[in-house]
């Protein structure tokens, strides 16, 4: 899931501010927190009282996508609500306003959301975790199925830093797991310790060149 948080309202309200009517769209894909129908009614309404402090009445209109990264989804959702509505506010995250942006490119399109990291919810512990940073060349085949670029602090690719904490934690965040710590554990019980005996070279981060694009 796709963690985002909200962006404080004064921001939502300067971006908002040259218009009045205003359509909110949830995302009901993979937010975390949850971002849809009733998460863009709630904001709806703070948007409309802190305007009314600042002397400004907005008209709000609220709907929800079922995901905003769809182009397709997000015109068939949209399109039919877009009239008389002077710009969008997105709930999802940083693809949303650009799909809407694409798909409506007559309409402003805002996000009301800041996108942090791709992770993982652990239910039983209530926590999300970053777990993947989208490198674009994954290695969990050799670390057991533990993220070091994405759960090391140093994003460190043969073994850990020498500053793992006897108890096992992170000398950056002793809140937290040494992932290096957590990747030979899982590797001893597997029997496959000796993978690590392969030294891997450094990343190839070319790949991360933005604008990456992916055909079916
Ligand atoms: S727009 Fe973002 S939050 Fe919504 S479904 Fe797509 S990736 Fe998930
Ligand atoms: S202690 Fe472990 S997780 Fe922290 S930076 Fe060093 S190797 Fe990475």
């Amino acid at each position: 899931m796709i963690i985002t948080t909200q962006k404080p309202l004064d921001e939502i309200l300067d971006f908002l501010s040259p218009y009045t009517n205003i359509l909110i769209a949830g995302c009901d894909g993979c937010t975390q927190p949850p971002r849809g129908l009733r998460e863009a009614q709630t904001l709806a309404q703070l948007i409309e009282l802190a305007g009314k402090l600042r002397g400004k009445n907005f008209n709000i209109k609220t709907t929800t996508v079922p995901k905003q990264c769809d182009s397709y989804i997000t015109l068939t959702t949209l399109e039919p609500q877009v009239k008389d509505v002077e710009a969008i506010l997105s709930l999802a995250c940083g693809l949303g306003p650009q799909t809407i942006t694409q798909v409506l490119p007559d309409l402003p399109a805002f996000p009301a959301q800041n996108t942090v990291f791709m992770g993982t919810e652990t239910r039983e512990e209530d926590v999300i975790e970053e777990r993947c940073a989208a490198c674009g060349d994954c290695i969990l085949a050799l670390t057991g199925g533990i993220c070091p670029i994405s759960r090391c602090a140093k994003s460190l690719l043969n073994g850990p830093c020498g500053g793992t904490r006897a108890d096992g934690k992170c000398e950056v965040d002793p809140e937290k797991d040494c992932a290096w710590y957590l990747i030979i554990k899982r590797l001893e019980k597997m029997g496959t310790l000796s993978a690590l005996e392969e030294i891997q070279p450094p990343k190839n981060y070319g790949q991360l060149v933005t604008g990456r694009v992916s055909k079916y």
